[in-house]
């Protein structure tokens, strides 16, 4: 499966795709919420599932998921949060998640609840491809890096910040037409 992971926690994130890179899946790891909801909602991505955490730097993870189910993105979400109590449990499931993983928990459980979305997913569920070795490490270049982890999760994400210049850069000419100061607050 081509899986984006919204995680802040660098090492977590490292950990998480590593695993399932040796799955045969791949992933693209993103360390805040308002690029994972811009990548999510990319219509060129085409992720089978999204791993997300749930509290994020720029956008809560559920205000993320919120995010894509508003707009009509079915894909699978697995919530992972800190907290264990049953309030924050629904109100994932309520912002749309399909399941709920309380860190921290074990990447094995991590798995197991991803290959179920998969299969629950029906078309979506491809590899792991037969002869995955468990337990091979994955080549250094593949492992997680602060950006996305593969070519099209590169590119996606390169496009996205020319999109926001644009966007910045038409902001700051209105701004000054109108005579209003152009900084963010
Ligand atoms: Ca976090």
């Amino acid at each position: 499966m081509h899986i984006l992971v919204v995680e802040d926690e660098g090492r977590l994130a490292a950990l998480m795709s590593r695993r399932l890179i040796e799955e045969r899946h791949t992933a693209d790891v993103i360390r805040d919420g308002i690029t994972g909801l811009a990548l999510a909602l990319a219509t060129n991505a085409d992720y089978d599932l999204i791993v997300l955490d749930r509290m994020l730097p720029g956008l809560d993870g559920l205000d993320l998921c919120r995010g894509i189910r508003a707009a009509g993105v079915a894909v699978p979400v697995l919530t992972l949060s800190a907290r264990a109590d049953v309030e924050d449990c629904v109100a994932a499931f309520d912002a749309g998640a399909d399941d709920y993983l309380t860190k921290p928990f074990a990447l094995e459980e991590l798995l197991a609840r991803v290959h179920a979305l998969g299969r629950r997913s029906g078309p979506l569920a491809r590899g792991p491809g037969p002869g995955a070795c468990a337990g091979e490490p994955a080549a250094p270049e593949a492992a997680a890096q602060d950006g996305a982890t593969t070519r099209r999760g590169r590119g996606l994400i390169g496009s996205l910040r020319r999109v926001w210049a644009r966007a910045l850069t038409g902001a700051a000419f209105m701004s000054g037409r109108s005579g209003r100061s152009s900084s963010v607050s």
